[in-house]
């Protein structure tokens, strides 16, 4: 079963698109966590951060060079931002196609809530 992300790869399921290139995409978070929230998405199909090649280097190299150019185009780069990869149920991953969320627009407070 392709993911959503295929399918919005695909142009088969709409979304707010940023950005695309021969290697990824980027668009709008449906659900936003903060007034700035893009998903980052490698064209090809990596389910999760465990499934990255050797290979794939330069293609992760480059999911964080947009998500600098996007976070500037959005007016986010000098207060700052976070850029989030979720992997498998206890990192929280929904998606299984890797993405990289870029996040911003507010002050975002601690990365993890603290548990005793
Ligand atoms: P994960 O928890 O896997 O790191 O994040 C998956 C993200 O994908 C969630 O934040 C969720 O809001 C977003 N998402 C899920 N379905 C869709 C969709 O159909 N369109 C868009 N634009 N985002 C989606």
């Amino acid at each position: 079963m392709p993911t959503i992300f295929e399918k919005i790869i695909a142009g088969e399921v709409p979304a707010a698109v940023l950005y695309r290139d021969e290697r990824v995409i980027a668009f709008l978070n449906i659900n936003p966590m903060a007034p700035v929230h893009v998903l980052i998405v490698p064209n090809k199909l990596i389910p999760t951060v465990n499934d990255i090649c050797n290979e794939d280097e330069s293609l992760i190299g480059h999911m964080v060079i947009v998500a600098r150019d996007i976070a500037k185009q959005q007016g986010i780069a000098e207060n700052g931002y976070r850029l989030i990869i979720n992997c498998n149920a206890h990192g929280g991953q929904e998606v299984y196609h890797l993405h990289m969320h870029l996040i911003g627009g507010r002050a975002l407070g601690p990365m993890i809530q603290r548990v005793k």
